[in-house]
């Protein structure tokens, strides 16, 4: 869930909701915040006349540079190591991308061990952060040497009945109540599924050493897409006072503290992105603050970024296929739900940029999918330049949770996903689904080929 949109909404859409039956169209002299494409409208023309859209379009350059700013943040930590989580943006060619660059992977199932392992990951370079898990997975991931990273207090006698016991253990810490930063609520702990309390986690380290356990890990996240560079810095400190305490109580070795996912981009162009040097320079200060004088200068930092590292490296590609006048205007795109699900399950703010019409006139519009779904809105009541059928569109930010979030309804097929090289060149990276992909899972079911 996102912190960001919990928060009420301000600005744009008030505005919007309380004039958009009057002003059908509005010319402004100032232009509307603007995200600027990392692709020329002319070199994506020139995609599209290989690739029908919709299509997920990634941006190779990008990604390895957000990988080595964040690298650049944390090197004052040794140990320091980002393990991706998978589910963000799980595909082999992007993968790979980020193992060259030095990263892990973390995962929360079967076929994500599968896909690392099969893309060549191995022990210490797979961190397992489930929950509810399976016994079959918890399995598997014990059989690759992944870091397990217990979500319960309970999954100690669980992790027992299923397979032995690793030399490294992680355990995973919900403080309950809220967490905040500063005046604003960004999150509620008590309410979230995940980890467990103190006396816990206390507990659970106390048995494991008993059971021969020889490293421990501790892992939070409290907070999803937080635009903030304090985030990381607030969570560090309240881990590293924790491990000060279970290191006394308990007399563990601390191997790492793991800080998870949680550091989000800036939907909204108007938005301040974060700033990945500031935010390892906060938590250097936690760290030394905190840690040093426990002695525990040997604790390495390992992050669990999926949206941070890829959002802003990855755009949907889609045209307007249709325009229709109602009691609202409605752009209809090639792309729906299916494509991307954040606006409809979250009502989320994705950027959208007409490259074809990046400025001029604009109106109040809702561009939508087409599935029969209501909730199919890539925007509502959105300003936007006017736009014919036929234009080129790309929605910004989608490159985490955003193809993986798909799925199928109306038996609407999952798109291709492109990589656009640090060359120039582009690369079809996932090809679109088939009609016979769709079918291949009922042949045989009261239904042949
Ligand atoms: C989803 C998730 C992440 C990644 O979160 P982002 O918001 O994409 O940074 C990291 N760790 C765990 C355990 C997760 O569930």
């Amino acid at each position: 869930m996102d912190a960001t949109i919990k928060k009420k909404s301000r600005g744009t859409g008030f505005f919007c909701w309380k004039t958009c039956d009057i002003l059908k169209k509005i010319d402004r002299k100032e232009k509307l915040p603007m995200k600027r494409p990392f692709i020329s409208r002319e070199k994506l023309k020139q995609i599209t006349e290989t690739y029908p859209t919709p299509f997920h379009l990634y941006d190779e350059a990008g990604i390895r540079q957000t990988a080595r700013a964040l690298h650049q943040a944390f090197s004052w930590n040794p140990g320091f190591k980002e393990y991706f989580a998978i589910k963000a943006t799980p595909n082999p060619a992007i993968l790979k991308i980020l193992k060259e660059e030095g990263c892990g992977v973390d995962c929360a199932s079967y076929v994500e061990l599968l896909m690392a392992q099969k893309l060549g990951f191995t022990g210490q370079e797979i961190m397992f952060s489930s929950n509810n898990t399976p016994a079959e997975e918890m399995f598997f991931a014990r059989q690759l040497g992944a870091t397990i990273n217990l979500d319960a207090y309970e999954d100690v006698a669980f992790l027992q009945s299923v397979a032995t016991l690793p030399e490294v253990i992680s355990c995973r810490y919900n403080p309950g109540g809220v967490f905040e930063l500063g005046t604003d609520i960004m999150d509620h702990p008590e309410e979230a599924k995940f980890g467990m309390t103190k006396e816990q986690l206390i507990q659970a380290f106390i048995e494991l050493k008993i059971l021969g356990v020889k490293r421990f890990g501790i892992h939070a996240l409290l907070a999803s897409n937080t635009v903030s560079n304090d985030y990381y810095p607030e969570l560090a400190k309240q881990l590293f006072q924790l491990a000060v305490e279970v290191v006394e109580k308990t007399g563990v070795t601390l191997d790492f503290v793991n800080l998870s996912g949680g550091v989000g981009v800036n939907y909204k162009p108007e938005d301040q992105p974060n700033d990945i040097a500031v935010i390892g320079e906060g938590v250097r200060r936690a760290y030394e603050d905190i840690l040093v004088p426990a002695g525990l200068d040997q604790v390495k930092i390992y992050t669990e970024l999926g949206r941070f590292m890829l959002a802003s490296h990855g755009l949907l590609v889609t045209h307007v296929t249709h325009k229709k006048q109602t009691y609202r205007t409605y752009l209809g795109v090639d792309a729906s739900a299916v494509n991307l699900l954040r606006p409809a399950m979250y009502g989320a703010y994705h950027h959208i940029t007409n490259l074809d019409r990046p400025d001029g006139e604009t109106e109040v519009v809702d561009i939508v999918g087409s599935l029969c779904e209501n909730n199919d809105k890539f925007a509502k009541n959105r300003e936007f330049p006017v736009s014919e059928i036929g234009d080129l569109l790309v929605i910004h930010d989608t490159g985490a949770h955003g193809y993986s979030m798909g799925y199928q309804y109306n038996a609407k097929l999952r798109s291709a996903e492109i990589l656009l090289e640090e060359s120039g060149q582009t690369r079809l990276i996932r090809r679109a689904e088939k009609p016979e992909d769709y079918f291949a899972t009922l042949y045989g079911f009261d239904f042949e080929k």
